[in-house]
């Protein structure tokens, strides 16, 4: 593996060239400006096929703090502003050519777990239909208890759909913010933004290298058009039920005009979300909105905003510094709209339903991530199979387990937190890991790979291990993980008196300090401590 560290910041755009080792920074005036398919596209002629581009575009070029970096056109590595860092040192693009083989100490072990896990990813269309999902959504509000799920039920819907398999799912149970977090389901009806009816554009499905299950796919959309990546859950609920939009094409170009752009859809549905409340409570002043209409579902002003973003024009420059920062221009009472953790608008997904969300938002060194661990995904990845003090969930338990303060509770989230770490660095997908870990073969695979024999304690060792690197690196730079933020209301304070998180609040303070402790780090500051968690 090659790790690239980036210093210093030049004066002309340039970008960085590796080929089969050999490392050139070449001039990239002719780049500047170019969205980022255009500029992969350019790269590609430039430097053949074999080639793979990271790039940014124009918002990560005029620092708006949640540019991100594209590569495969427009696949997004949206969050934390990433591709602002690299517009801040003038670099539009990595290039990367090799041909060295990647060496593996047990070729015939990997090779019988791919095939293996190769074997129980779905084949053709799910033979559950669209409407199914919207119903299990309704039913799961209902139930008073929580079902495990078995992982291998996700990935038919999943393989055919993939995340928009949950579009309406998450609006009908609670999970997807609507009007800015602070509406309801009643106010959102999801037929427009259904799968059954995204998968009527769908042309072809997408596969990341090497992926059997091939979540993405590419769309065809009559005179509009030829290609373009389908919009995932989050960009569908970011530009869709949080803004009161119901309108599928406005949301498939707000997706496409954000990979050009190298936006974070997440976080640019955020901010436009906020302005909105913030214009409904006459907290914009005028010269700001300038004969703007910031009106609820306004696919018009929308689309415009997300242009004044991306070049950062009038309303548009204050947006692209983010809802925390945003919020503190308007003043004390804008802070109310802002919902962020850490300054880092939040994913699709709402605490309230499932506080595990809560916990990771406000303590994982990265605030503000949903692809860290859940409830749901906690419970797919068996890990109590496989690692000793892994607790093992009721295959049904009352909803209020989920709310309580226990050890037990911060045990799974530090479980799910040091395995997603593992993931990340293997490289391996989270979708993928839905089969669970007693099927996936992964500590075998990492094994066979490098010649190691850890145990799966071992590994989450490793895991713990990372996530230590990661506080550490925030405190490092002055980020005291005691001082981050998050919107009240995600919190349940004051409670939702409608809806699915009516009258739903929880002790996140407290669940925090219980994760930290299960971390093996300060429960009061959250500094990582000499000797491992309680549970390790
Ligand atoms: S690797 Fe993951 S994100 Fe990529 S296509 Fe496969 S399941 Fe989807």
């Amino acid at each position: 593996m090659t790790v690239f560290f980036i210093k210093g910041i030049v004066s002309q755009p340039v970008y960085v060239h590796v080929h089969n080792g050999k490392v050139e920074i070449l001039p990239a005036e002719d780049l500047w400006g170019k969205d980022t398919i255009d500029t992969e596209d350019t790269l590609i002629q430039r430097h053949g096929t074999r080639a793979r581009v990271a790039c940014i575009g124009p918002a990560g070029e005029n620092l708006v703090r949640y540019a991100g970096i594209s590569n495969h056109h427009g696949r997004m590595a949206g969050r934390s502003g990433l591709g602002a860092v690299m517009g801040s040192k003038k670099l539009k693009a990595l290039v990367l050519e090799g041909k060295n083989k990647v060496e593996i100490h047990d070729r015939a072990t990997i090779q019988y777990w791919s095939k293996a896990t190769s074997k129980l990813m779905p084949r053709g269309k799910s033979s559950i239909p669209g409407w199914v999902l919207l119903l299990m959504g309704r039913i799961m509000n209902l139930l008073p208890i929580n079902i495990r799920i078995d992982g291998l039920m996700s990935l038919p819907p999943f393989g055919e759909w993939g995340t928009n398999s949950t579009n309406e799912l998450s609006v009908v149970s609670g999970d997807a913010p609507v009007r800015n977090w602070r509406g309801n389901p009643a106010m959102y009806p999801t037929k427009n933004v259904g799968v059954n009816r995204i998968s009527t554009y769908q042309r072809k499905k997408y596969h990341c290298t090497a992926c059997p299950l091939g979540c993405g796919s590419v769309m065809e959309i009559s005179g509009r058009y030829k290609e373009t990546h389908r919009a995932e859950y989050e960009t569908v609920t970011a530009f869709g039920s949080n803004l009161l939009n119901q309108d599928l094409d406005s949301i498939f170009d707000m997706n496409e005009y954000c990979n050009r752009m190298g936006l974070d859809s997440i976080s640019t549905g955020s901010v436009i979300g906020f302005a909105m409340d913030c214009y409904e409570q006459g907290l914009l002043p005028e010269n700001l909105t300038a004969g703007l209409l910031l009106e609820w579902g306004n696919q018009e002003t929308i689309s415009k905003l997300v242009e004044m973003i991306t070049y950062r024009q009038g309303l548009g420059d204050l947006l692209a510094e983010g809802v925390y920062r945003a919020a503190k221009v308007l003043g004390d009472q804008a802070q109310k709209y802002a919902i962020h953790s850490g300054g880092q608008e939040l994913p699709m997904h709402d605490p309230r339903m499932d506080p595990v969300y809560g916990v990771i938002y406000l303590a994982d060194p990265t605030p503000g991530r949903h692809t860290i661990t859940n409830t749901m995904e906690y419970e797919m990845f068996n890990l109590w199979t496989r690692v000793s003090w892994a607790p093992k969930p009721a295959p049904q338990y009352p909803k209020r387990e989920k709310y309580e303060n226990s050890q037990e509770n911060a045990a799974k989230n530090a479980a799910g937190a040091m395995y997603k770490a593992i993931l990340d660095c293997a490289g391996l997908c989270l979708f993928g890991a839905h089969i669970g870990v007693d099927r996936s073969g992964i500590f075998e695979m990492l094994n066979a790979a490098t010649g190691l024999e850890l145990t799966p304690d071992e590994y989450m060792r490793t895991g713990q291990r990372v996530q230590d690197l990661r506080q550490w690196f925030n405190i490092r730079h002055g980020v005291e993980p005691d001082q981050v933020v998050i919107n009240a209301l995600v919190r349940g304070q004051p409670p939702a008196v409608k809806g699915p998180a009516r009258g739903l609040s929880y002790d996140l303070d407290g669940m925090r300090r219980k994760y930290w402790q299960a971390m093996g780090w300060n429960e009061m500051d959250g500094h990582p401590l000499e000797q491992p968690g309680l549970w390790i």
